[in-house]
């Protein structure tokens, strides 16, 4: 089974759009969605469209999908977010906002050796920024693979007899990173909505379950008619400028 593993949409439908579009070669069975489809983006109605129409294996809740549909307070969000937050909580229709009422809390496990969760295994709402959090979150997967999201920062954790270690997989268009036998992984395939890694770039993963080998993806997409939905929406401008620049 080739899994289609996207994270971090933040209802920007631009970016969604072209990675659809440039997995459709890679001939991919079942997608995985590690939350937050919307918040920060302007078009949340259209994402969730979008991911219902994939027909996803598996979809969890991420922090903001919490605070769009009032599961949270989004106290702890900063000014920005927070407004973004209730414009999407307003702009939802009726039957969107209660499909992210009922999107479940990761930890999910999809198969025998796949689990996904939106920040931590031990906690969704934690970020995942450095090794010693790799390894507790490394001691508290179920399953030998484990894709996270929320930090929107591609990065690959390792652990097998020798350790752990992690490294940022430099991407130019694929890459395509083959999983040891015997290994743990805990794998973030970066963000397609809202990049922080300095590349602003669309990000996405395939996994090859036969094959065990995860393929991290980037694609170009149409920043400025992001950016254009956010200024027409009345959204923060932050939110558009920081697109361009991927941070
Ligand atoms: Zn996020």
């Amino acid at each position: 089974m080739r899994l289609l593993i996207v994270s971090d949409i933040h209802a920007n439908v631009d970016a969604f759009d072209a990675v659809l579009e440039a997995a459709e070669g890679e001939r991919w069975d079942r997608a995985l969605v590690l939350g937050d489809l919307v918040g920060y983006g302007a078009e949340p109605n259209a994402v969730i469209e979008r991911v219902l129409s994939l027909n996803p294996l598996a979809v969890i809740r991420g922090n903001h999908d919490k605070a769009a549909c009032r599961l949270a307070d989004a106290s702890d969000f900063n000014h920005v977010a927070r407004a973004a937050a209730m414009w999407t909580a307003e702009t939802l229709t009726d039957e969107n906002r209660a499909y992210l009422t009922r999107l479940p809390m990761g930890p999910i496990s999809t198969d025998d050796t796949v689990e996904i969760c939106h920040g931590a295994p031990f906690d969704e709402d934690h970020y995942i920024f450095d090794l010693p959090d790799a390894g507790h979150a490394l001691d508290t997967t179920a399953r030998p693979i484990c894709f996270f999201g929320h930090t929107h920062l591609p990065v690959v954790y390792r652990r097998d007899s020798e350790g752990d270690t992690g490294f940022v997989p430099e991407v130019e268009h694929h890459l395509d990173l083959p999983l040891g036998d015997g290994a743990r992984y805990l794998i973030n395939p970066g963000a397609v909505g809202q990049p922080r890694d300095g590349d602003p770039r669309a990000a996405f993963g395939i996994y090859d379950t036969q094959r065990r080998v995860m393929t991290m993806s980037r694609v170009d997409y149409r920043v400025d008619l992001a950016q254009k939905r956010i200024f027409d929406a009345g959204l923060p401008p932050s939110l558009a400028h920081r697109l361009a620049v991927g941070r």
